[in-house]
């Protein structure tokens, strides 16, 4: 037995369980195919967005509790500004499905939130140019979470609480026998009792077919802007946004490097064939519309793009990420699959598959993420 536990892939979620690990155990190894927070992965484009407030399942609302909790655990931990507090707004219109679906799940988990009218978000935060039925849903729990940070202090604090750390290590085959999980690449072998796959993207070969065919690597653009007047664009007066109509959706972060502002078509996660050549450069038609919603929008912002990239997210046919056991018997847990919005939650994920994978409880209710609901 070469540990007790071993972790594959060291990305947005997989940091986080060997930091988690590593606190239950002093015999965790991650193996990375490349370096943490690698610009190729799930982790580029500098921030994702926090929020507190979303529409859909009310389940998630728990982990993204613990999840807020932990952040602030791993700010603690390890000195490093992980969660930039600016608030967030969702936007749309007054009696529109974005909002009304959004408000009724804040109403079954009661999350924090302030309804702000048109006047008020005009007074409040000029920098949106607004329709007339338009408000406003103020999260003061949202904000930008820097991505590239998150990961980098996740694996030193596994590593200063006794995890083994393997880089440009890319996993080939995972196999499971009577008392362990066999890892090979190249010539090296390792066998561990138990072993988490958050490879992300790259995760579907290392999956059992039945899964494999329930998901899709898919390509997400991002694009960056320069404001007429930087200060308008900073944290302190400019939280991350979700603004969503029929005809045009964008969401964004304020400058966190005091000179890009993020402005980006929302929902546009395309089937891409392979994580490792997800086309970087944006279409005509994506620079296009990408423009034109921001000449809406903000009046503030040079409508030239300055930046844009693309990065693979693995999606799931049912938009739930695929976290557990891969069957009753099995020692392999996924922790994969977060189909475009599971940054936000990493470190709760990441704190619920090293629990359960080293044998301890987690949340109830999480028959939907379940990797067995597709067994059938
Ligand atoms: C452009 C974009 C914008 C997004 N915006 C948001 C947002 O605002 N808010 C939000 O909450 N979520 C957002 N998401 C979703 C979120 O970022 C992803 O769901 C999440 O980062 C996926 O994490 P992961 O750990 O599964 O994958 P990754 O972070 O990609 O990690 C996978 C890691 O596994 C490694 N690996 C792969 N194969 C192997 C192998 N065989 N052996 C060893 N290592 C291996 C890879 O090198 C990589 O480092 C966004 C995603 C994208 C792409």
């Amino acid at each position: 037995m070469d540990g007790q536990l071993a972790v594959i892939g060291l990305g947005s979620v997989g940091s986080m369980a060997l930091w988690q690990a590593s606190r239950l155990t002093d015999s965790v190894v991650g193996f990375e195919a490349q370096a943490p927070a690698h610009g190729r992965s799930a982790v580029g484009g500098d921030t994702r967005l926090f929020r507190m407030i979303y529409r859909g399942r009310p389940d998630y609302y728990p982990i993204l509790e613990r999840s807020r909790e932990l952040w602030a655990e791993l700010e603690a931990e390890t000195g490093q500004d992980i969660l930039t507090r600016c608030g967030g707004l969702s936007i749309g219109t007054a009696d529109g499905s974005y909002l009304r679906s959004l408000l009724e799940t804040t109403r079954t988990n009661g999350a924090t939130h302030q309804i702000l009218t048109r006047a008020e978000m005009a007074e409040r935060y000029p920098q949106h140019n607004l329709r007339p039925d338009d408000i406003a849903v103020f999260d003061p729990h949202a904000g930008a979470l820097r991505t590239d940070r998150a990961v980098t202090a996740a694996v030193a604090a596994a590593q200063a609480n006794g995890a083994t750390v393997h880089t440009n290590a890319p996993i080939s085959s995972i196999q499971e026998t009577s008392d362990g999980v066999v890892l090979t690449y190249g010539d090296n072998s390792w066998t561990f009792e138990r072993v988490i796959v958050a490879s992300g993207a790259w995760s579907k070969h290392l999956m059992p077919h039945y899964l494999g065919a329930h998901t899709e690597t898919r390509r997400i653009f991002l694009s960056w802007f320069v404001a007429r007047d930087a200060t308008q664009f900073t944290p302190d007066r400019f939280p991350v946004f979700s603004r969503l109509h029929d005809d045009r959706s964008m969401y964004g972060a304020p400058s966190v490097d005091g000179v890009t502002v993020k402005a980006t078509l929302d929902g546009r996660g395309a089937p891409t064939p392979a994580a490792d050549s997800v086309p970087r450069d944006l279409t005509d038609a994506e620079i296009a519309e990408t423009t034109e919603t921001v000449s809406e929008f903000f009046p503030g912002l040079i409508p030239t793009i300055v930046r844009s990239d693309a990065f693979p997210d693995l999606y799931t046919r049912d938009r739930n990420p695929l976290l557990g056991w891969l069957s009753e018997s099995s020692r392999i847990y996924s922790a994969t699959g977060f189909s475009g919005a599971g940054f936000k939650m990493a470190s709760g994920y990441g704190e619920i598959a090293a629990s359960e994978a080293l044998g301890k409880r987690s949340f109830e209710r999480l028959d939907f993420v379940r990797p067995q609901r597709f067994s059938n």
